[in-house]
């Protein structure tokens, strides 16, 4: 048995990943299975594997919603929202509830979440990520940098609920961060000596003004996710979400900007990773109006192609998220056994959990850079699994891996 120093863990089988990251706001049925009819559906539309978001109590009638806005009774959308969750076409819980202009009452606000994860592991389902994003009303979101009034996280706040996020299995949040770059994984990319620069002189200046709560860490900036822990104890991973040049509102018909070509290229020249946060049922289509606009399905039909072609890896956010996750903090090593090269993958390092076996899951799309010829087996847990041949990268390297996770169906909404 020797040690194997040619063998590399590499961040994805692709050049770059990206998930469009979608807040439910303003959607209603019609609009979400349009949206993805046409961004999913390998035949009918681009084939693209995007997932979305849901809220737990709706405010208007017709929000893609699992209560009414009375916060207890199941919506007409409750029934597709649980088909969503078990296809993977929704990933993601923007919050309890839509609480823009009016804050939950504290009783109500708890009654609803403790139904919501109640019925959802009724129906053996849990969702890992979570959206905090809102208005100041919507007290019930997690600790957040530029928003104080949050306060889902507190144990000595009426709002506090945040102990309802175990049993929800949630493991990840936005936490209302947003950067107009891509993010890299090689420290020595272009722009990662210039941005902390940048950003200790806006620190400087926020604690000048008094905002020292405002500051942003070299790793807040530079990271897509990082271990916090909440106010409660509670530990998550907090993730950063992408807008070019911060434009608001971001929605269906902005994304000939946020995923326009020079994002796209920038993202290819990062090799790195991005979570775009958009609003894809914003604007509601009027009657007999256009889903997307040209440009915005111009910018989409790019990205098919780099999806397709092998270049930039599309996935839902959960799935680029627990990616990340697994080639950050893997533990593994590599030895010959003989002719054959045998990747031992040891345990990951989870910053939430400590050591934790990987899930499947969790699993799906972890790839290596490996020698040229010669058999190579992945072990965990004593069994062997024979990775797939991703075949020379652009850099003519040999990769080899597990398959990435299948695509988000759309069968299980019955369209
Ligand atoms: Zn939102």
């Amino acid at each position: 048995m020797s040690p194997e120093p040619a063998v590399r863990l590499r961040p994805f089988p692709f050049r770059a990943a990206l998930a469009i990251c979608s807040d439910i706001d303003g959607c209603d049925l019609p609009t979400f299975l349009a949206v993805h009819r046409y961004l999913n559906d390998p035949r009918s539309g681009l084939g693209l594997p995007v997932a979305d978001s849901f809220f737990g109590q709706g405010r208007d009638p017709g929000q893609m919603a699992y209560f009414l806005p009375d916060g207890r009774t199941p919506g007409p959308e409750a029934h597709h929202i649980i088909q969503a969750l078990r296809g993977g076409i929704i990933d993601s819980l923007h919050s309890w509830g839509d609480f823009n202009l009016a804050a939950p009452q504290p009783q109500a606000l708890r009654s609803l979440a403790a139904r919501l994860v109640e019925d959802l592991h009724r129906q053996g389902l849990s969702v890992k990520v979570w959206l905090n994003h809102g208005d100041p009303c919507n007290r019930q979101n997690l600790r957040a940098r530029l928003q104080p009034g949050y306060a889902g996280d507190d144990p000595a706040s009426p709002y506090y609920t945040a102990d309802l996020l175990k049993p929800l299995g949630l493991k990840y949040y936005w936490w209302s961060d947003l950067v107009s770059w891509p993010l890299s994984n090689r420290p020595d990319s272009p722009g990662s000596r210039l941005r902390p620069g940048i950003n200790a002189l806006k620190n400087t200046v926020k604690i000048l003004l008094g905002q020292r709560q405002k500051a942003r860490t070299t790793a807040q900036i530079m990271e897509l996710c990082q271990p916090v822990t909440l106010r409660d104890g509670l530990a998550l991973m907090a993730f950063t979400r992408h807008l070019r040049g911060l434009k608001e509102p971001t929605s269906r018909h902005t994304l000939r900007y946020t995923l326009g070509d020079p994002v796209l290229e920038q993202l290819l020249a990062q090799e790195g990773y991005l979570i775009l946060y958009t609003h894809l049922g914003l604007p509601r289509p009027g009657p007999g109006e256009e889903l997307f606009p040209l440009p915005d399905r111009t910018a989409l039909d790019r990205l098919a192609q780099h999806y397709h072609a092998g270049s930039i890896w599309v996935a839902p956010t959960v799935r680029v998220l627990s990616h990340w996750l697994m080639t950050r903090h893997l533990v593994w090593t590599a030895h010959r056994e003989g002719e054959r090269l045998i990747i031992h993958l040891e345990s990951l390092q989870d910053p939430t959990t400590g050591p934790r076996p990987p899930e499947p899951e969790e699993l799906a799309g972890l790839c290596f850079s490996v020698p040229a010829a010669g058999e190579v087996i992945l072990r965990l847990a004593g069994r062997d699994l024979v990775p797939q041949v991703f075949g020379p990268d652009h850099t003519g390297e040999r990769v080899v891996g597990l398959p990435p996770p299948p695509p988000p169906s759309l069968e299980a909404l019955k369209l």
